[in-house]
């Protein structure tokens, strides 16, 4: 499979240099160069297959021979190597949980992919690789986690000091071996600020194999469509209707590889993108006019995003037609009251908690379903309600249950190297330091 560069389409790489590139010239999102259609009787029959299968069916035409397929195999079935059940929450919507990877969010499954993809890729390079990667929270602990112990790697991962949750910052910390944690008395854009610097510096680059685990990433992004799957095999051995798919969206990649899967042939009736206060998109569907915002910050802050990079993408596989986009995607926005409300109905009437994210996408599918009584569907579950206790234990009046692999965790020691937001210490560290 050949992918393109969205700014320049004769700039056409393989699946290789996309996972190892990232992006393109002008910083171009790549997009495959077609869209391989799902198998009929694959569709048909979901049930019969494993989740592995499911995954390397899914998957295996977007990598070709670039990976041979014993190794895909081994590759997609670490990806998918936790529970991803689809619960019932009330008779009309059901939540798919991807939140029982090792750091309780749904960006492990990308990060598990893409790590392994480039573990393969760079085996038989000479010289480590250095994976820099700045974060405001669950990115880096989904990167760390992806990259433990993967040979031939190195991770450093910047993070704003006192600026992420407590059980986000042991995700970062408390590893240790092939995984450095630099804590920057700085906010998340100097982390990034430094992690800029660092690509564009001459002396570094030279020393080090430096590539970012960026979420535009192709080996990041495709991956996202297996779980679609895996949640349309629970849903058509209980339902005969397609189902309504409503995501809780900040940057628009979990959505778009859905609608990947969909133009595939995956069956849904209809998509929403929930969004928190940041409605860029909500309001790109009333006025057709896409106007980026500065982002402010809520309660579901992996959404917190004003000028999501993604959506590019969700435009080209629509080929640019509003219209078309406009029937089989809605888009709703939730603000912070609306999240805590749903959050309390939800745990009162339904007695299942959810967490700020996935509350704004039941806030959102409801608001659908009033509007189409007769449709039923799910809402993705993409992160642990133990992710943001402070939220959730305010709305519901109780205290969470940790769940046993975090309090492991919780109590392992923090490791990290305290830096400023002047470059300066960055380059000592990273050319003396690893
Ligand atoms: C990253 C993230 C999102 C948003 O996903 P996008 O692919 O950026 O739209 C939603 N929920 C949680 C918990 C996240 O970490």
């Amino acid at each position: 499979m050949k992918y393109y560069n969205l700014k320049d389409h004769l700039e056409k790489i393989n699946f290789r240099e996309a996972t190892i590139k990232g992006q393109g010239k002008e910083k171009g999102l790549f997009f495959p160069e077609n869209i391989p259609r799902f198998n009929e009787e694959f569709i048909q029959n979901l049930h019969q297959y494993s989740n592995e299968e499911i995954a390397y069916q899914c998957m295996k035409d977007f990598v070709g021979d670039e990976i041979p397929s014993e190794i895909l195999k081994e590759i997609v079935a670490e990806t998918v190597s936790f529970e991803i059940p689809l619960e019932k929450i009330n008779e009309q919507i059901s939540i798919l949980e991807l939140f029982h990877g090792p750091t309780l969010a749904f960006k492990d499954i990308g990060a598990r992919f893409m790590s392994r993809c480039l573990s393969y890729f760079l085996k038989d390079q000479q010289k480590k690789v250095t994976v820099l990667v700045a974060t405001s929270g669950d990115t880096g602990g989904a990167v760390a986690h992806g990259f433990y112990k993967i040979p031939q790697i190195n991770v450093v991962i910047l993070y704003p000091k006192n600026r992420v949750s407590p059980v986000q910052e042991k995700q970062l910390t408390a590893l240790g071996e092939n995984i450095s944690a630099l804590e920057v008395n700085g906010s998340f854009d100097d982390c990034q600020n430094l992690v800029k610097q660092a690509f564009s510096d001459e002396e570094i680059n030279s020393q080090l194999f430096l590539t970012s685990a960026n979420s535009i990433n192709v080996a990041r992004w495709l991956p996202q469509q297996i779980y679609y799957l895996i949640a349309l095999k629970q849903w058509i051995q209980q339902h005969k209707e397609h189902p309504v798919i409503c995501v809780p969206s900040g940057n628009f990649g979990n959505i778009c590889a859905g609608l990947l899967a969909h133009f595939r042939g995956l069956s849904a009736s209809h998509f929403i993108a929930a969004c928190n206060a940041n409605h860029v998109i909500p309001d790109y569907f009333t006025t057709q006019n896409y106007q980026p915002q500065k982002a402010i910050a809520t309660l579901s802050n992996a959404m917190d995003v004003g000028d999501p990079s993604n959506f590019v993408r969700v435009l080209e596989l629509f080929g640019h037609q509003f219209e078309t986009v406009k029937n089989k995607i809605s888009a709703y926005s939730i603000d912070d009251d609306e999240t805590m409300k749903t959050i309390s109905k939800v745990y009162e009437k339904y007695g299942y908690i959810l967490e700020p994210h996935s509350a704004v996408a039941f806030a959102s599918m409801e608001k659908y379903l009033q509007e189409n009584p007769d449709q039923k569907g799910f809402i993705l579950g993409t992160a642990h309600p133990v992710k943001f206790p402070d939220a959730v234990e305010k709305a519901i009046h109780t205290q969470i249950e940790i769940p046993e692999s975090l309090k492991e965790l919780m109590k392992k020691e923090k490791k990290t190297v305290e830096i400023n937001s002047d470059f300066e210490e960055l380059r000592r560290f990273l050319l003396h330091k690893i």
